[in-house]
């Protein structure tokens, strides 16, 4: 996902380039703008963490690019180019070392396990757009 923060910036072509480039492919793409109960499911894993409540409002500030991302060693792969959680632990190369110096403020979000992933697309997308 590119969250608000990477889509106001005008950083979606530039991610879509890269996931493009490392050879993944593209089987589901929208513009969403998420409604807060979805963003509390998505999230629900941090619903105890003191930041939850900045968390979902800031990814409800505004639309986001949901991607539905597909090919070998893809949820690893995609963990990776998006660097670390803490952009200023992000390696220079990845989407946050490149692109964010702020923990709240990230640029993307990726499904961190196959059950996340499957969770998280069923959110975000309806069988029959994922093509
Ligand atoms: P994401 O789930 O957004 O892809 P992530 O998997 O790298 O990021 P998580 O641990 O799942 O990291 O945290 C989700 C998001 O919550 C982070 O992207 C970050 O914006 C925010 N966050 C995580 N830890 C903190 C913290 N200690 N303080 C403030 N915000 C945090
Ligand atoms: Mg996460």
């Amino acid at each position: 996902m590119i969250k608000p923060d990477g889509v106001k910036r005008g950083l979606t072509a530039e991610i879509l380039r890269r996931i493009e480039l490392k050879g993944y492919r593209v089987v589901g793409l929208k513009l969403y703008q998420i409604p807060r109960e979805t963003a509390e499911s998505h999230y629900g894993e941090h619903s105890e963490k003191p930041f939850f409540g900045e968390l979902v409002d800031f990814i409800t500030s505004g639309p986001v690019v949901a991607i539905a991302l597909e090919g070998e060693n893809a949820i690893a792969g995609w963990r990776g180019m998006m660097g670390a959680t803490n952009p200023a632990n992000a390696a220079p190369g990845t989407i946050r070392g490149d692109f964010a110096t702020n923990m709240g403020e990230n640029v993307t979000h990726g499904s961190d396990s196959p059950e996340s992933a499957q969770r998280e697309l069923a959110l975000f997308f309806s069988e029959g757009e994922l093509l």
